[in-house]
């Protein structure tokens, strides 16, 4: 019989024709809706393989009924949606789909940097609502990026990504990771610095750590408190690192400037979220990978690693 594999949500045909090829494929139908609980638990009973995406939540108790799978496929570089631990000691295979995406990532967190700063969405909504009466000395105005300091939380691929595009605008850049790194810092002419001075240094703060025990509600009332007024907070990594009722008071209070954030704690974010209720808030339904080459490279990471899994072979991109 053919291993067999799940997709947790439609993807492109020319995607996973090399897979039907040589394995039994089942994907759910819907590229908009997410796989319901009770599919996901049905199948992950029965398959070799699981194509997931970051919405998917693989915990242990679902892990311990996968009596047949070899191997996780997440279609994301983040994997705080499955439960490592378990699989590892059950002996699954986890894989992800890092360096693909760094680039593009790194673009949308400079361009969220640039729309919070500069009032993008206040303005176009504006303009749309024919609020645009006349060209007005102090309209509009928000914070400069150009020749700024920004402060990179989680100086990884991506956060170096960004650090790049912030040196072509002119800009100091401060980083903050659990360990320092001398050869980021002499080639890209960065520095290092605690978490508190970096907050209270930076005009804007990037985050770019993954999502985990000790970065959980890394940045809550105290650290936005040490932020300037004048300052940008932009949310890029995952949102369960920000405490979103102390953001909520930081820009209802005017203690920050605004916030870009692509990811949230709770995602999709409900419509009716206070912090959409801001101006000041600038807010994109997680699209930091989102261009249709990136995309499409991924998923051919996880084409890769499933295949090479069920044909016996290491994969690439093994997180455990
Ligand atoms: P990466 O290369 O692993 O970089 C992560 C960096 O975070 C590392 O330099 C790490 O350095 C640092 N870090 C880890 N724990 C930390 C902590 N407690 N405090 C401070 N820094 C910490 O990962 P990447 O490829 O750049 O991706 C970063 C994250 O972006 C992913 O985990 C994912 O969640 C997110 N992401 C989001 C999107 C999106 O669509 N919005 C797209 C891609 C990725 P140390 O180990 O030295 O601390």
């Amino acid at each position: 019989m053919k291993p067999s594999v799940f997709i947790t949500r439609k993807l492109p045909e020319e995607i996973v024709a090399p897979l039907k090829e040589k394995f039994t494929v089942r994907m759910w139908d819907s590229e908009d809706v997410a796989v319901t609980h009770a599919v996901l638990r049905e199948e992950i009973t029965q398959v070799d393989a699981l194509w997931t995406m970051l919405s998917d939540t693989i915990d242990r108790d679902m892990l311990e009924s996968a009596t047949n799978l070899k191997v996780i496929s997440n279609l994301a570089v983040g994997y705080n949606n499955i439960d490592t631990e378990a699989a590892n000691e059950m002996g699954i295979i986890v894989t992800n789909t890092p360096d693909v995406l760094t680039e593009t990532t790194a673009d949308l967190a400079f361009g969220l940097l640039l729309a919070t700063a500069r009032r993008f969405n206040t303005a176009e909504k504006e303009l749309r609502q024919g609020g645009w009466l006349s060209w007005t000395p102090m309209g509009f105005t928000g914070m400069d990026v150009h020749g700024t300091t920004v402060g990179i939380i989680g100086m990884g691929r991506i956060g170096e990504a960004v650090a790049r595009r912030a040196k072509g605008f002119n800009m100091d850049v401060l980083y903050h990771n659990r360990s320092r790194k001398p050869e980021t810092e002499e080639e890209y002419g960065v520095a290092f610095a605690e978490l508190d001075d970096l907050l209270q240094r930076a005009d804007h703060v990037v985050i770019l750590a993954p999502f985990t025990e000790e970065t959980k509600g890394m940045i809550g009332g105290r650290e936005l408190g040490l932020m300037k007024k004048t300052a940008t907070l932009i949310s890029v990594s995952r949102g369960c690192i920000v405490d979103e009722v102390a953001l909520y008071d930081a820009l209802k209070n005017k203690k920050i400037f605004g916030a870009g954030l692509d990811v949230f704690e709770t995602e999709p974010v409900p419509v009716r979220h206070p912090l959409l209720t801001l101006p000041n808030v600038t807010a994109v339904p997680h699209i930091g990978s989102a261009s249709v080459k990136t995309r499409l490279t991924m998923m051919k990471l996880n084409v890769d690693a499933i295949t090479d899994v069920l044909e016996g072979r290491e994969p690439a991109n093994r997180v455990v």
